[in-house]
């Protein structure tokens, strides 16, 4: 089994260091927004612990939540299509149950680092594509890549890191081969909720359930990544594949992260005012790196990032590590999400409006003085 590890290590001991000698780190790394989860979701957890909501839960997750999130989907599926656990695990959950020896797991580069770990944790093997200039999909070098060996593609829109919304047409495509090919597709939605300036369409609307395991989480949309909370849709006989894998590892998900999310699910108040904070955060960023000529930003169209591209030939960990310590500004470096993304650095949104306008500031005088 083959398991990378995050090839940042030194970046990271770097960032402790400075912080250790108490320099103020712009810190762009985390990625999560930094609001706190709303009040009605910790006192509504809260309150049905300390009424004795303490216990193990079904495997699949506490009724009422399941059927709110059928609701979410306006009822094209039932709870028996959900189950309750965390996204993250989810996705390995998937993996896990559609195994095949000798398999393979397409992946679309750049990619969020995790898939290839966890495709060889479940020892099937990764295929990666790489994407078009602009991140779309490379739908030529998609179909090429289909064997009898492969398995499934993970496709993950809004996409961490390079916020590429994949369109309708994209879906119904990427639709179209999985059902051509019998293969499944494990659709990554857990940055649903951050599209700016169109509707979010899940792959729900274009796949049959068979074919499909939608992963979505309540971190990033609701602001709850510390209580680990997220889901999984697939047909009824999938589900209990994997409710079977779920039993045997953590049993059920947390019984207080559950109410969280089934409160989080009644209001979508939070929704909003997240989306509308980061699509300004996002533009006022643009806005500070679009100074330089040598920054090359494509604007996102979604997710809680921005993946500016540099025409300066320094590889992207020494481009880190050097605006770490010459400008104390933190970013993960482009090639850490596979080789498209060499060239490249991520900066996370999920910091205060004004460290994230003077961390741009600071990445402008870097580029411009190299
Ligand atoms: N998928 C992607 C693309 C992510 O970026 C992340 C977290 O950053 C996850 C999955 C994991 O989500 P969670 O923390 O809700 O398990």
């Amino acid at each position: 089994m083959k398991i990378k590890n995050s090839g940042t290590v030194s970046l990271y001991n770097l960032a402790e260091e400075l912080k250790r000698k108490g320099i103020s780190i712009f810190d762009f790394v985390a990625g999560e927004p930094d609001i706190k989860t709303p009040d009605h979701i910790i006192d509504y957890a809260f309150h049905n612990a300390k009424n004795g909501k303490t216990h193990y839960t079904s495997s699949t997750g506490i009724v009422e939540l399941r059927d709110k999130i059928a609701e979410k989907y306006e009822n094209k599926i039932n709870k028996n299509n959900v189950i309750i656990t965390i996204a993250k695990f989810g996705i390995y959950l998937s993996l896990f149950s559609i195994f095949k020896r000798s398999g393979e797991v397409i992946v679309l580069d750049p990619y969020y680092p995790s898939y290839p770990n966890m495709i060889s944790m479940v020892n099937m093997k990764t295929r990666i594509i790489k994407t078009n200039s602009d991140f779309s999909i490379n739908f030529d070098a998609l179909e090429n890549s289909i064997n009898k060996r492969t398995g499934a593609i993970i496709i993950n829109s809004p996409n961490n890191p390079t916020g590429r919304v994949y369109s309708k047409k994209d879906l119904r495509k990427i639709a179209e081969i999985a059902e051509e090919n019998r293969i499944y597709v494990i659709s990554d939605e857990i940055y649903e909720n951050y599209v700016y300036n169109d509707e979010f369409h899940s792959m729900l609307e274009f796949i049959d359930l068979k074919r499909l395991f939608l992963v979505n989480s309540f971190s990033k949309s609701y602001s709850m990544a510390g209580w680990r909370i997220g889901f999984v849709i697939s047909h009824e006989n999938n589900i209990k594949k994997i409710d079977l894998l779920q039993q045997n590892t953590i049993t059920c998900a947390s019984s207080i992260s559950q109410y969280a999310a089934i409160k989080a699910l009644e209001d979508h108040s939070t929704q909003k005012l997240l989306r509308e904070k980061f699509k300004k955060r996002m533009e006022n960023v643009i806005k500070i790196l679009n100074e330089c000529d040598k920054l090359n930003v494509i604007k996102p169209q979604g997710s809680i990032y921005v993946f500016p591209g540099y025409n300066v030939k320094i590889g992207s960990e020494k481009i880190a590590n050097r605006l770490l310590k010459e400008k104390n500004v933190f970013v993960v470096p482009g090639i850490s999400f596979g080789s498209m993304g060499e060239y490249h650095f991520r900066i996370s949104l999920g910091s205060e409006d004004e460290k994230l306008e003077e961390g741009s500031k600071r990445i402008v005088e870097f580029f411009c003085k190299l």
